[in-house]
């Protein structure tokens, strides 16, 4: 049977530390277009924003700023990576998936990309909160969005 990434914790200590040296997308926009939230952790230094641009039932850009643990900037980073060019019923699928994960629920390892890195956080109860701000901050935004969109009649 061919080994998986996620059996391999080198490999995924790598993904995190690459993430948390060079985060992707990791920058502010003024642009009012863009859906912002902002979320912080009480049990962490965790104090992030997260901006989203969807156009056309797409999620055409994903940014984030502020300030993180390791754990939590090399989530958010990947997340905004896996979900960019994505239609906002994959970008759910995605979400979706890593929550399983994360609860020890059965999920596709496939939709889950780089984020595979955070499979054994589920074992660290205190670093579940870090893995995932990014990510329920991104699902309130796209709460959002599906309730302008319920209203505008689309
Ligand atoms: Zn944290």
């Amino acid at each position: 049977m061919p080994i998986s990434i996620k059996d391999d914790p080198e490999i995924l200590r790598e993904i995190i530390m690459d993430h948390y040296q060079n985060p992707r997308n990791k920058k502010e926009t003024a642009d009012p277009r863009y859906l912002v939230v902002h979320m912080d952790s009480a049990s962490c230094i965790d104090d992030i924003y997260i901006q989203l641009l969807i156009e056309d039932d797409k999620v055409t850009d994903c940014l984030w700023h502020g300030t993180g643990c390791a754990i939590s900037t090399a989530s958010t980073s990947i997340m905004t990576d896996l979900i960019k060019g994505k239609t906002i019923k994959e970008a759910r699928y995605i979400m979706d998936n890593f929550a399983k994960m994360l609860n020890e629920q059965p999920y596709d390892e496939e939709a889950l990309g780089e984020a595979i890195a955070f499979v054994n956080t589920y074992k660290q109860p205190s670093r579940i909160t870090c893995a995932n701000i990014g990510w329920r901050g991104l699902e309130q935004l796209i709460e959002k969005e599906e309730a302008e969109e319920k209203k505008n009649g689309r």
